[in-house]
């Protein structure tokens, strides 16, 4: 099976979980944490980062330490990963969802903006929904297959209503806009080590913010909000969110390899583009000049999606459909979206992923694109 988007363990990890183990620090404590949780804050150049054990986990708490309540809304695009909407609803708010654009597939910005000026009222500097006066607190920004969303005209948005900006980064480790790391440009930002991004810890999330009210309280509450070093004096509900020292050393040991990824992905990227070029219908993720691409998942759009995932999953090349548009899963269908035309769901209906790994071999890139361009004869 050629996967689509597979760990590619190359580097130290061996040297340091054994470490972890030799040494016997196998839980939460231990410096792997720490040195894990400096390199992403380096490499990002924020200067806090929190380890959390999911890309979940740091969503739930990022929307926490940002100040989201019960019956707030959060606006998100209607393309995501479950992941984003959830961290929402566990905070019993409410997602707003907002149709994506035809060309990046990443939240419609013109769409957000007419919705807001249409929609909203300011009252004490707040935003708030004209219809049930409920509070607009977050936009939460996911930069999809790594790409990144137009953050000039998102960060004029967010000051002109002043509605933070909370980043979805899940995908986008690597990405730049304009020079500036994805995750950076609200006030916090999240990043997920699932096995199939472009590192893992084979479970995690980080936090990242230059905010230090705001890392201290996150690190506060991932680890049971015990506010005494010797008693257990606990000042508020807190989660078993940690990261274990063991999986801390395996994404300290990816992130020394994270540029030569994406320099392979970023390769593997232009081959696929240059190849499925004016291939019958297929287009691709469209990529803004402003935008250093990690090129984390390879996916385009074409008619014979579901002819081709058939195809190509048969012949043991792995290939997924996008997500599901959340407005059409039943758990998100009474919720708001707000839409013209329903690009998303033309797109779901048209986006196939294929094997991305950084550990692709070229003969398998070749097979790959002869058995697409196969089925276009
Ligand atoms: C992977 C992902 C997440 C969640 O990460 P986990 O580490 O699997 O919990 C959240 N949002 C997006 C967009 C993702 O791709």
């Amino acid at each position: 099976m050629i996967l689509l988007s597979a760990p590619n363990i190359s580097g130290n990890e061996w040297k340091y979980v054994k470490e972890c183990l030799d040494t016997e620090w196998v839980s939460s404590v231990g410096s792997f944490v720490n040195d894990f949780e400096k390199s992403v804050s380096d490499f990002t150049k924020s200067k806090y980062a929190v380890a959390c054990s999911s890309g979940t986990s740091a969503l739930h708490i990022s929307l926490i330490v940002s100040g989201i309540k019960k019956g707030d809304y959060v606006i998100v695009p209607n393309i995501t990963f479950i992941a984003s909407a959830n961290s929402i609803k566990y905070l019993n708010a409410n997602p707003i969802f907002i149709d994506v654009n035809q060309d990046d597939w990443q939240m419609d910005l013109d769409l957000l903006s007419d919705f807001l000026e249409k929609n909203t009222y300011k009252k004490n500097n707040l935003s708030y929904y004209k219809k049930n006066h409920k509070v607009i607190r977050a936009i939460m920004a996911v930069h999809i297959l790594g790409n990144i969303c137009d953050m000039d005209k998102l960060s004029y948005i967010s000051s002109k209503y002043n509605i933070k900006i909370i980043e979805d980064a899940s995908e986008s480790l690597g990405s730049y806009y304009n020079g500036k790391h994805s995750g950076t440009f609200g006030e916090i930002g999240v990043f997920s080590f699932n096995g199939n991004k472009i590192i893992t810890s084979g479970g995690g999330g980080m936090i990242v913010t230059n905010n230090l009210k705001l890392s201290s309280r996150a690190k506060h509450i991932t680890t049971q909000a015990k506010a005494h070093n010797f008693e257990y004096f606990h000042d508020e509900v807190g989660f078993n969110y940690r990261l274990v020292n063991p999986l801390a050393a395996i994404g300290l040991a990816q992130m020394e390899n994270l540029n030569k990824f994406i320099k392979i992905k970023q390769k593997i990227d232009s081959i696929y583009r240059k190849n499925l070029n004016k291939i019958g219908d297929i287009k691709f993720q469209k990529i803004s000049k402003n935008v250093n691409h990690n090129s984390w998942l390879f996916t385009f759009m074409t008619k014979k999606k579901d002819l081709l995932l058939k195809k190509l999953n048969s012949l043991k090349i792995q290939s997924r459909p996008l997500w599901i548009p959340m407005n059409r899963l039943p758990i998100y269908e009474k919720d708001l979206y707000v839409n013209n035309n329903d690009i998303s769901n033309k797109i779901y209906q048209k986006c196939i992923s294929i094997p991305s790994s950084s550990n692709l071999k070229d003969d398998q890139i070749q097979f790959i694109l002869k058995s697409i361009k196969n089925e276009y004869l």
